[in-house]
């Protein structure tokens, strides 16, 4: 490992003792509830501790990787060679109909604020397990919305000029599942949104009934990354998978939900490489069945492909 005693205290510096952690499994980190170690696992809850971790781990020419919540990541089992920076700003600010969060904020959070203001427009976003950074860089969607639709500013790290970017929602290359942030050497600090004034019950209602929806359709009892595929132009991936025959097929620990197709669940022991090998086989039998290649929406860390 390329992170010596010396760059670790002084990452404890930038940060606090209790946020740098050493061999930490990213199974404690990621949804998915797999993955091995990180060598360093740290949280920043500031832009100057998000800007100096960085800026000391390429000054050693350190591997690292930012993560969320992480719900939409496969970590490897042999874990990962280098730094994962977690990103931990989670402050959330309302004023008048618009709402401010820091990266690390949850959605789920942020847009429980936003009811709670009588804010309508993130009701979509409510039920999506990711932090208000991932959700900018996957222009996270749901149920007819995508955060793209309610973002005015995006303010970000660009970790080549060390400069701090605010990025009008029109500059940031929002389509599906992907923005600028995977694009550009960007880190998400923070993000505003503009809402509309609504009436607390209606937003109440819509977030009640988009809940239920999920709970219905979604395996939300097992562990997984949501959607395991992104949905191909014309089609929808869990039916593709359906049709190929492979509801319920499975691989060690790793399953294609019974009760959503384009979920790969974690039945309780799953390993990265179940999981990789379910995927792999998805792919392969669909396209053989449709024509359809597949691709992975989650993002696979360490050594690890699909
Ligand atoms: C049960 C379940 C249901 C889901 N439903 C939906 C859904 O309805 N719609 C949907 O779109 N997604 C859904 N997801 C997927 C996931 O929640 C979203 O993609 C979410 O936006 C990811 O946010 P995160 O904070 O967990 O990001 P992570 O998984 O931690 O990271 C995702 C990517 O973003 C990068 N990243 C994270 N934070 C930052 C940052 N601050 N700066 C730069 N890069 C960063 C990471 O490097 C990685 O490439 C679901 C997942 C689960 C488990």
């Amino acid at each position: 490992m390329l992170l010596n005693k010396e760059i670790t205290e002084q990452l404890t510096e930038i940060t606090a003792k209790d946020r740098v952690l050493l061999n930490e499994p990213l199974k404690a980190h990621t949804t998915f509830r797999v993955g091995g170690p990180a060598d360093v696992f740290i949280t920043v809850k500031s832009i100057k501790e998000a800007t100096e971790t960085v800026r000391l781990l390429l000054a050693h020419g350190l591997p690292y990787k930012v993560i969320g919540n992480g719900s939409n990541i496969l970590a490897a089992d042999s874990g990962y060679r280098g730094c994962i920076v977690c990103i931990g700003m989670d402050h959330i600010n309302v004023s008048g109909t618009s709402v401010t969060a820091g990266a690390g904020a949850m959605l789920s959070k942020t847009a429980y604020l936003a009811y709670e203001n009588s804010l309508s427009g993130m009701e979509f976003a409510s039920g999506i397990p990711g932090s208000v950074g991932g959700a900018m860089v996957m222009n996270a969607g749901a149920y007819g919305g995508e955060m793209k639709d309610i973002t005015s500013y995006v303010t970000l790290l660009d970790t080549e000029s060390f400069g701090i970017v605010k990025l009008a929602s029109g500059m940031m290359d929002f389509g599906y599942r992907t923005s600028i942030v995977r694009k550009r050497p960007y880190i998400v600090l923070e993000a505003e949104f503009e809402l509309d004034r609504g009436d607390k019950a209606d937003i109440k209602g819509r977030m009640d009934e988009l809940s239920q929806k999920r709970r219905e359709k979604q395996p939300l009892e097992y562990p997984s990354a949501g959607s395991t595929f992104k949905r191909p132009e014309g089609y929808f991936a869990g039916k593709l998978i359906e049709d190929a025959g492979l509801k319920g097929f499975s691989v060690g620990g790793a399953k294609v939900s019974e009760k959503h197709s384009g979920f790969v669940i974690n039945t309780g022991d799953a390993t990265a490489a179940d999981i990789i090998a379910v995927i792999r086989t998805v792919r392969e039998k669909v396209h053989e069945c449709s024509g359809v290649m597949l691709e992975p929406e989650v993002v696979m860390i360490g050594d690890i492909e699909p």
